[in-house]
């Protein structure tokens, strides 16, 4: 199996991005939080993940209906938008909604790619650079598309962008900023598919109509704000307040509106496997409100069989059974963070306390924030923090006596992953240096895969590792980077519910990095029978691949829909299972001949 699909997913990453570069799964909506989780008898995300049991009725209050003004329209009739209390509109489900099913497919208003995927992805579709390679617009330099057809496509608009990204070229001071930032392409997109379209539109109506955190936001926000709005003026060349009339904009305030309810509407685009590649702007899927447990979640799983000019298609779907009247909540921040770091990063992009479940419910444990027992039974502990730090082991009651180096441990552990995610892009060496010293260290102070940082640390690593292997793999190579993503997975697996995306995604990662040929497996005659090694080689190794595969299949369904079989990151799996299908058939075909041999000689 080749590596060059894997490893040119990952090559670039993310670079400086509007949109926070760990949180994948991000879905910023529109509105505060639902209140309280709306399942009981249910564990959420951090239980083993029942996906099919029978939600009961929703907790939360949902209020009256919202007249939608025939805004949404691609809202299916089992959908409803409601005013859900403190938490402005929200939407309800009339009828009960299966795992795996897809709540709303919708092209999103506006997609903008990140600088550093403009010349690997088409600014049209949104899809990989084809094997013939893209073409690249010849007035402007700077987007690229699949063919003329894409081209094409977007013209309409970029027409006038191609105009403005010229004009921000000509007048930057050093090259490094000849290309505006994908807030700015996105924000300059709004208003130019505005004045397209018409301000009268439904197009323009339901961008208007999203809501906006304008009144409570933090001054840091204010700032970034003004900057914001300074160069989208410069962006589309815009001379004096007058000129901003023809955008349906009347005053500079209006302007700040827009760039506030871009800054709290704005939804991470993401490739088939989930790579962030850029941003987008949808006003229906915004509707959904946020929880830390959610039970639906975005994705761009992409059909081979739908016309490119109807990608990319975003799809929020049903991550568990959802009952008739429950609200549909997604998760706006990286849920597999420790509660004050998702509660710090909602409160900064939108400027709400959330008060779901998981935030309030008491725990044991959070597998965020875990490590094992010091005595190692089995069971885990709380890690201690500075108020607390007097922990103890769930199962055996063992008191964690290494409380001060836990909590150093921790907080180096955070500076270290800010730095190596700082580094990613420009310097990945040092980065990978970081990881790889840091790793052993939180391992050490007993932290378990799920626990923060040393699950985002091993993510970064393995992210690090794909990005660096080198051309002749080697069996060492190869089998570092399966450990370190089986202990990512593992990690979450006790954080997220089964067919969460993320997780299926982790889990088909794995799969395929065990199905690669292995470049020298080692020889395994002398090796203790019995004796648990990890990776395993030959025929286990490949029956470990195609038992993860057929795990990793069950979920994509759930998280990428089961009528597209997964998406294309579904077909991947599938095929690979088909492929390895053949060759445990010839494995155990070998062994047949090979008894069938014995018993032949021991016959004769
Ligand atoms: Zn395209
Ligand atoms: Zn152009
Ligand atoms: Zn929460
Ligand atoms: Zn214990």
């Amino acid at each position: 199996m080749s590596f060059a699909s894997l490893r040119s997913a990952r090559k670039s990453k993310e670079s400086r991005s509007f949109v926070n570069p760990l949180a994948a799964q991000i879905s910023p909506g529109t509105l505060t939080d639902p209140g309280s989780s709306p399942i009981e008898g249910i564990e959420g995300p951090s239980s083993t993940g029942d996906t099919t049991g029978s939600p009961k009725s929703p907790s939360y209050d949902v209020l009256e209906t919202v007249s939608t003004d025939g805004l949404y329209k691609c809202l299916p009739s089992y959908l409803e938008v409601r005013q859900v209390r403190d938490a402005g509109r929200g939407i309800i489900t009339k009828e009960r909604q299966k795992a795996g099913s897809t709540l709303i497919a919708t092209k999103p208003h506006v997609t903008v790619l990140s600088t550093t995927y403009l010349d690997s992805y088409c600014s049209a579709c949104c899809g990989p650079a084809p094997e013939t390679g893209l073409k690249r617009c010849t007035r402007c330099r700077v987007v690229w598309y699949c063919d003329s057809c894409c081209q094409n496509n977007d013209w309409p608009i970029h027409k006038d962008e191609c105009i403005a990204i010229q004009r921000w070229a000509s007048s930057a001071p050093s090259p490094d900023v000849a290309i505006p930032s994908d807030a700015i392409r996105c924000l300059g997109r709004i208003l130019l598919t505005q004045q397209h379209r018409g301000l009268d539109s439904i197009w323009s109506k339901e961008i208007n109509a999203m809501q906006s955190h304008r009144s409570s936001m933090q001054p840091s926000a204010v700032e970034s704000h003004t900057h914001m709005a300074h160069s989208l003026v410069r962006y589309l060349g815009i001379a004096n307040p007058a000129e901003l009339a023809p955008f349906g904009l009347n005053s500079a305030g209006n302007l700040v509106d827009l760039i506030s309810r871009f800054a709290t509407n704005t939804f991470t685009l993401t490739s088939f496997s989930l790579t962030p590649i850029g941003i987008c702007i949808c006003p229906s899927i915004a509707l959904a409100n946020h929880s830390c447990e959610p039970n639906a979640a975005i994705v761009f799983p992409r059909s081979s069989s739908l016309p490119q000019a109807q990608e990319p298609l975003m799809h929020l779907m049903a991550i568990r059974d959802i009952a008739p009247n429950e609200q549909v909540v997604a998760a706006y921040v990286d849920v597999t963070l420790p509660r004050e770091l998702r509660q710090k990063a909602l409160q900064e992009t939108y400027s709400f306390t959330c008060k779901c479940k998981l935030c309030t419910k008491r725990m044991a444990v959070d597998p965020r924030a875990a490590m094992w027992c010091p005595k190692l039974c089995g069971g885990i502990c709380p890690v201690p923090t500075e108020e607390d730090n007097l922990t103890r082991c769930t199962k055996c009651n063992t008191a964690v006596t290494s409380a001060d180096a836990v909590l150093d441990a921790l907080r180096v552990g955070q500076e270290a992953l800010d730095k190596a995610s700082s580094l990613q892009i420009k310097e990945p060496a040092k980065a990978k240096h970081i990881t790889t010293n840091m790793i052993p260290i939180l391992t050490s102070a007993n932290l378990t895969p799920s626990c923060h940082p040393l699950l985002a640390m091993t993510r970064l690593h393995q992210e690090l590792l794909i990005a660096d292997l080198p051309t002749s793999l080697t069996q060492q190579a190869l089998d570092d980077i399966i450990r370190t993503t089986a202990k990512y997975s593992a990690g979450l697996s006790s954080i997220l519910p089964e067919g969460h995306p993320v997780r299926g995604v982790a889990l088909a990662e794995l799969g395929k990095l065990l199905a690669v040929d292995e470049p020298s497996p080692p020889e395994i005659a002398g090796m203790p029978r019995g004796q648990a090694r990890f990776p395993p080689s030959g025929p286990a190794r490949l029956k470990l691949a195609y038992e993860t595969l057929l795990k990793a299949r069950e979920e994509l369904v759930i998280g990428f829909g089961a009528d597209g079989g997964g998406g294309i990151i579904g077909k991947e799996v599938r095929e690979t299972i088909v492929r390895l299908e053949k060759e445990l058939g010839v494995w155990t075909h070998r062994v047949k001949d090979a008894i069938e041999d014995a018993r032949a000689a021991k016959k004769s």
